[in-house]
């Protein structure tokens, strides 16, 4: 579920989370015209505001990011400022290095069609920063996060997730799967907020339960997920702690690069993960290397490393 920061005026009518279709429609409903306020650079602060500056209708959208980068325990700085670039091209401004302190709130008795019963009614007045500073909003989305909700699970206290077998089983006949599973995968035990994943786990479950041999176990497969902004489809594979260890190759202004991430700065360490825009290719050959235990190391990919080559390589 939606994690609502404790910021005062977070319970004020016109604050959104976004989980469920009927979440975006409001939101959309709710915003036209408005000055609207995202707080959060991650993904669904970010395909928000790249969903709502495509639909057209709203008076302005800020996003406020708590540090400098947006997406920024996904992608690199270089490749966080071509996404800023993109979303600022689309007319989002961008407040960084803020923290919200208070959504503020003011009277507004009905609203602008004369019913106050409407669901999209307001009461946001706009944001205050913790430097003291207030920006006017008319409604404000939260993209903070999401928490699991581990307590539907009496037994299970993990609160970071369900930690279930590689079969996705808790216990005997209860399984746990998706976005409040923490299973081990070919990169560790991990929990996974992905649409891909939460695909997968289906389908080793199902496999468990009829007892197939025949579908890959989670084990022999590795995380990936995609994020949709402006009809621009950003790919990532694997697992990296973070993506400040990369290499980076192409110009992410142009929308047109991959870059590798690794769990340190050594030249004999293997790359773990990788994202892209445009170079699904080399994608879809890296995630077959990194599945197939060969990824490339640091040293080989300075080297020029033809990750098409090597897949097919592997493969034959
Ligand atoms: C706005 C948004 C954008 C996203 N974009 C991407 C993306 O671009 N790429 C990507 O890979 N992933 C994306 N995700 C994540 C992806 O949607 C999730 O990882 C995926 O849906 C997880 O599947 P799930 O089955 O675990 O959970 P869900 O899809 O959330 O399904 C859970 C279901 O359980 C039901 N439920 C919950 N509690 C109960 C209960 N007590 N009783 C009965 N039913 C209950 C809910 O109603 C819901 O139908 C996005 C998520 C959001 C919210």
């Amino acid at each position: 579920m939606p994690i609502t920061p404790p910021i005062k005026g977070a319970d004020i009518d016109g604050v959104y989370t976004l989980r469920s279709m009927a979440d975006a429609k409001l939101i959309k409903a709710a915003s036209h015209d408005q000055r609207v306020v995202i707080i959060g650079t991650g993904f669904i602060g970010m395909e928000t505001a790249s969903a709502l500056a495509q639909a057209g209708t709203t008076a302005s959208i800020t996003v406020i990011g708590q540090g400098s980068r947006v997406m920024s325990n996904i992608v690199s700085e270089t490749v966080s400022n071509a996404l800023i670039k993109l979303h600022e091209e689309k007319g989002i401004n961008f407040v960084f290095d803020a923290t919200v302190s208070e959504i503020t709130k003011i009277e507004r008795q009905v609203d602008k069609d004369g019913d106050s019963n409407n669901q999209a009614f307001s009461n946001v007045g706009g944001v205050t920063l913790a430097n003291g500073e207030h920006i006017d909003a008319d409604i404000v989305v939260l993209g903070t996060g999401v928490s699991p909700r581990t307590e539907i699970l009496h037994e299970v206290n993990d609160p970071d997730g369900v930690q279930v077998d590689a079969h996705l089983q808790l216990r005997d006949g209860i399984y746990a799967l998706g976005d409040i599973a923490k299973p081990t995968n070919q990169m560790g035990r991990m929990r996974i907020e992905h649409w891909r994943v939460a695909l997968q786990h289906g389908m080793v479950t199902a496999a468990a339960i009829l007892n197939d041999d025949n579908v890959d176990s989670l084990e022999a497969r590795i995380p990936f997920f995609w994020t949709m902004q402006y009809g621009k489809s950003l790919r990532y594979s694997g697992h990296a702690p973070t993506p400040d260890h990369n290499i980076l190759f192409g110009t992410p202004d142009t929308l047109d690069y991959i870059e590798y991430y690794f769990d340190d700065e050594g030249a004999d360490t293997r790359a773990s993960a990788a994202s892209t825009l445009g170079r699904d290719k080399e994608l879809v050959a890296f995630s077959e290397l990194l599945r197939r235990g060969h990824a490339p190391t640091r040293a080989q990919l300075n080297a020029g490393f033809d990750m098409v080559d090597q897949a097919h390589a592997l493969s034959r």
